[in-house]
């Protein structure tokens, strides 16, 4: 190892005022002390289900953080638990961590390394660190002690290394029935953390794996297979969720014991099988989960929505899976913020769902042009205009930022308004159009409510207006002052549209709480999807799928990614201009 002095500063380092949590500090610390001169992390999900914006923090951290030092990240699907899995859940999670704007060094799975685990694993017991056990399930839950008591050795314990070397040969060999026996490690039973009294290395379960098929009888624990792959892919920083936390002992026992850089046969033979890595001794290190208010961020509970048919599927714009979100319009930049801000500890909490509407929001203000959308519509006639009469009327695409440029809207005698901005009988304070006032049009001039027109029930089915043309631009009473401003669409130009309005996915702040003695599912949000007809202007209509747009006044809504098509648009509400549900709770 170098001296601190020796070591260059890597090219990367982030600038002064990067984040500096804790995490941060102690890989700036390993950089200048020189205890690594490259930074390399892993994410590794289990593809057992698609990814939900817990595991966005998980991924921002471990790509975010790789890449802010110049060091690499790789995507590693954690795929020993055969059986739950499914190729699918591989493509989603590929595509997931690329949509939120990263791209890992290598795509490797913890089945690349079956070989290598299964001769590590011959190599602890002829050590004398692990042995065969053949109690059963129960038995060893039974043996195992509690808390409060310690635990008790198996009677195959003390089992020879010969013994043990050749039923772990025959089990994976398929000489035994599931469940039958196990391979354990051979630490303490009265240990004080339960994750060491013994833990199962390997079990027997005769399952096809998506990867491997039927090549191997026996597969390897999570504890066991994670830490051995962080040291074959050379992780230095090994980042995980606090759970995990009372896991490091037997993390760094394993990567101690079995010590995979000192068998260079083990590293010839990844090398063979086209994975070439340094090895390191990686440190693990926990943070606290994201949890998001009115959300659940459970796969096994997101999996019993989409399996019980109670949403649309994994990517229904209600769910907080990334596809769902990103389907709803959510910005990956948006969810980038929100990690960025909630900042990296070991408190859990949860965070207000508002915190991640308010980022995404933010980023949508400064990225999505403007358009003009009518989704509860009225009918305005301005009667003081011939039959005829048609205009293109020149909008900026964004109030705040010239290099959206402008488009072409066009203006006719008849337009679409909100329902909700007219009130013949006005609540006070009320700015908008009511009978005899006036409103202005945005884009247009000052209207004057003139007359309205009521259907066989009694609803308002029109209003009769007149333009005042010296409000018009660049006449001289264009600057004369009225209270309101509403959007419009042309009745005769508007492109009829499906929009669907979303709402949060359950109407109470935490689902999972039980106490009341309901179960979370009764606490979904019956409102988080309704669907409405609306009209939009046509540059609105001729949207790209996944094209995101401010509806003006309305809020921020996507061209759905799938059912959009500029003849018959749909478009997604992804939120609201301003927080609504703050006024509900408060
Ligand atoms: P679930 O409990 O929903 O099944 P999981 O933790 O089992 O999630 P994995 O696929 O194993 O899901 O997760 C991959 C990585 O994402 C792990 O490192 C895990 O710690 C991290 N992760 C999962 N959920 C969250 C969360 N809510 N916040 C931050 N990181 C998370
Ligand atoms: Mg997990």
């Amino acid at each position: 190892m170098s001296t601190p002095t020796a070591v260059a500063k890597p090219a990367a380092t982030p600038e002064n005022d990067a984040p500096r949590d804790f995490i941060r500090q102690i890989i700036r610390e390993d950089l200048s002390s020189g205890k690594h001169t490259a930074i390399r992390t892993r994410f590794p999900p289990e593809p057992n289900g698609y990814l939900h914006v817990g595991h966005a923090k998980a991924i921002c951290l471990d790509f975010g953080i790789a890449r802010e030092f110049a060091g690499w990240c790789n995507l590693r699907l954690d795929d020993t638990n055969p059986g739950k899995e499914d190729p699918e859940f591989v493509e989603g999670i590929k595509d997931d961590v690329r949509w939120l704007g990263y791209e890992w060094h290598d795509l490797r799975h913890a089945s690349d390394y079956f070989e290598v685990f299964y001769r590590a694993a011959l190599k602890l017991i002829q050590d004398g660190q692990a042995y065969v056990d053949d109690l059963s399930p129960e038995e060893m839950r039974e043996y195992r002690g509690t808390l409060t008591e310690p635990g008790r050795n198996s009677p195959y314990r003390d089992r020879s290394v010969e013994e043990s070397l050749s039923l772990f040969r025959r089990m994976r060999a398929g000489e035994f029935p599931d469940g039958s026996k196990t391979l354990r490690a051979r630490i303490d039973m009265a240990s004080g953390n339960m994750n060491m009294r013994d833990p199962a290395i390997y079990r027997i379960r005769t399952v096809t794996h998506q990867n491997t098929g039927d090549e191997w009888p026996i597969y390897p624990m999570y504890d066991y297979a994670h830490c051995l792959s962080d040291v074959l892919e050379g992780i230095t920083h090994s980042l995980c969720t606090l759970e995990f936390e009372d896991h490091r002992p037997l993390y760094d026992w394993f990567v101690d014991k079995v010590d995979l850089p000192s068998h260079p046969e083990l590293w010839e033979h990844m090398r063979q099988a086209g994975f070439h890595t340094e090895p390191a001794k990686p440190r693990q290190i926990e943070f606290s989960r994201l949890n998001l208010s009115y959300c659940i961020t459970s796969k096994r509970k997101l999996a019993q929505l989409v399996n019980e048919g109670l949403v649309d599927g994994w990517d229904d714009p209600r769910m907080n899976t990334l596809r769902g979100l990103r389907r709803r319009g959510f910005t990956p930049g948006g969810i980038r913020l929100l990690i960025e801000r909630l900042g990296v500890s070991k408190q859990n909490s949860v965070i207000d769902y508002a915190i991640l509407e308010n980022c995404v929001r933010e980023d949508l203000d400064a990225s999505a042009p403007r358009r003009m959308a009518v989704i509860d519509p009225l009918r305005l006639v301005i009667t003081n205009l011939p039959d005829a009469h048609e205009e293109s009327l020149s909008f900026s695409n964004h109030p705040k930022d010239e290099s959206f440029g402008s488009r072409q809207v066009p203006f006719s005698r008849e337009l679409w308004i909100e329902r909700e901005d007219f009130a013949e009988v006005p609540p006070k304070g009320f700015h908008r159009l009511k009978p005899e006032g006036e409103v202005r049009l945005r884009g247009v001039g000052i209207v004057k409510c003139v007359e309205v027109i009521k259907a066989a029930d009694g609803s308002v089915s029109e209003v009769r207006c007149t333009l005042d043309p010296e409000s018009r631009s660049g006449m001289p009473g264009a600057d004369r002052k009225v209270k309101g401003t509403i959007h419009w669409v042309s009745a005769r130009h508007g492109v009829a549209a499906e929009i669907r309005l979303y709402d949060r996915q359950f109407n109470v702040p935490t689902p999972d709480d039980e106490s009341d003695g309901k179960s979370w599912i009764e606490h979904i949000n019956p409102d988080a999807k309704r669907i409405v007809r609306g009209w939009l202007e046509p540059a609105a209509a001729a949207a790209a799928p996944e094209q995101r747009y401010q509806f003006e006044r309305l809020g921020y809504f996507v061209a759905d990614r799938l059912d959009h098509r500029a003849e018959v648009p749909v478009f997604n509400r992804a939120v609201t201009l301003r927080d609504t549900w703050a006024k509900q709770s408060a």
